[in-house]
């Protein structure tokens, strides 16, 4: 493995994360030609994601809501003969090279590591998955992305989708768009180490412009909801406390176990087999602290159900007690939220947000309000305040569009 200077990496990261949605494939074909001297054969994008509801309900094989958004990593590819495979990124160092004979033997010796675990861990995932490795060429691949990294938009699913996708189409593999999303997941489960869902990965990969994607946890059937956030005149901003605390994986775990503890005192497989009626023989049953997290777990599937069905009936417009109250839920019952969320989510209802929520998995990271576009001026001027008067640093504010899943680009 080989990397570069650490001036051209610095350079490099000031770009990638300047790129705007608009730049996405150009900076990965140049990063491409730098690479191999030739031109790719083709660039695949996959985007980032935002959950619109329903948080910490995919480990309970509950219900989410998320969509992708107009911020993709794209990946300038071309098959190589010789077996190789070369990943470089905007992002991180590089380029890393590796056989594609040699995946198994890496990924058990645990020598896929830092950001290239992620296309590694992806190329070695597909194997695990049906894709006959032995009868593949090997590729060159060029990331760029104008997904922020770390800020709970999930540039880790997008850059294992577009990789999914991109070796999927180039090494002529035939595999689903749901078995890749289980392949992002295998990825980032067990090449990177980090223990997450399914969600991330089904709304880059399944996502369609104007809609969210409604997934059931448990079955993983899939269903595309119309948004029409630009018919009902409203936007949906993200407000990027940039709090990210130490803590946050210890406090997912915990939340986890005592989910895991909730469904076994109560004799269901998992959270997502009761309904809001249980709520009472629950309170009964458990002690407060598992009680009101088994609550949460509950009442946020409960509200997802509700937003699809809202989002059908009545238009966007009309969701937005059901993110507060899931903003409430995760506030006092699940107690994950952090004082800049809180701050986050009410000065934007304050400056006439329909609704806001933290998002993510919490102690830290974005919040989301869904606004009259109108609005959208007088909202970040009220959150700046609110976040000046209490000392914060000043939150980044941007507006995300619901957009495409993966494809390949034109
Ligand atoms: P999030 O998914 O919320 O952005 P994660 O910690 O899950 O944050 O994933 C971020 C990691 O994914 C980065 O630290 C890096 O290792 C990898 N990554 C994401 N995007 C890229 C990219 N464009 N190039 C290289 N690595 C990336
Ligand atoms: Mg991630």
């Amino acid at each position: 493995m080989t990397g570069s200077g650490p001036e051209t990496a610095a350079e490099r990261r000031r770009g990638g994360s300047a790129a705007g949605p608009q730049q996405r494939g150009t900076g990965a074909r140049a990063l491409f030609r730098e690479l191999t001297g030739g031109d790719a054969a083709g660039v695949w994008s996959a985007p980032g994601r935002v959950n619109l509801i329903g948080e910490h309900t995919d480990y309970n094989e509950g219900f989410v809501l998320p969509f992708a958004i107009d911020r993709r990593t794209a990946v300038a590819a071309a098959p190589r003969a010789d077996g190789l495979l070369r990943v470089v990124s905007t992002f991180g160092d590089g380029p890393v090279e590796l056989p594609v004979a040699e995946l198994g033997r890496a990924h058990a010796a645990g020598e896929l590591r830092g950001w290239s675990a992620y296309p590694l861990g992806v190329a070695w995932a597909l194997g695990e998955f049906g894709a006959d490795l032995s009868a593949v060429p090997g590729a060159d691949l060029a990331i760029d992305s104008s997904v922020p990294v770390g800020a709970g938009l999930s540039s880790s699913a997008a850059i294992e989708s577009a990789v999914a996708l991109a070796l999927t189409e180039l090494w002529g593999l035939e595999l689903s768009r749901e078995t890749l999303a289980k392949v992002g997941q295998r990825a980032e489960n067990d090449a990177v180490g980090a223990p997450t869902g399914i969600m991330d990965q089904s709304a880059s990969l399944l996502g369609e412009r104007d809609a969210a994607v409604f997934l059931d946890c448990r079955s993983l059937a899939a269903e595309v909801v119309p948004l029409g956030f630009a018919e009902a005149g409203l936007v949906l901003r993200v407000i990027d406390t940039g709090v990210r605390h130490e803590h946050a994986t210890g406090g997912y775990r915990e939340r986890r176990a005592s989910c895991e503890a909730g469904a076994a005192a109560l004799g269901v497989p998992a959270l997502r087999d009761l309904e809001v009626a249980d709520l009472d023989r629950a309170r009964e049953l458990l002690d407060d602290i598992t009680f009101r997290r088994v609550k949460h777990v509950v009442t946020e599937d409960r509200r997802v159900l509700d937003t699809v069905r809202t989002l059908r009936a009545d238009g966007a417009a009309a969701i937005g007690p059901l993110l507060d109250a899931s903003h409430v839920s995760m506030r006092d019952d699940f107690e994950i939220s952090v004082p800049e969320l809180d701050v986050a989510v009410a000065a934007a209802r304050a400056a006439g947000a329909v609704g806001a929520r933290m998002t993510g998995g919490g102690f830290g990271g974005a919040a989301i309000a869904l606004v009259p576009a109108e609005a959208v001026p007088a909202l970040s001027a009220e959150v700046e305040k609110a976040f000046a008067a209490r000392g914060f640093a000043p939150p980044a504010q941007f507006t995300v569009v619901p957009s495409d899943g993966a494809h390949r680009d034109p």
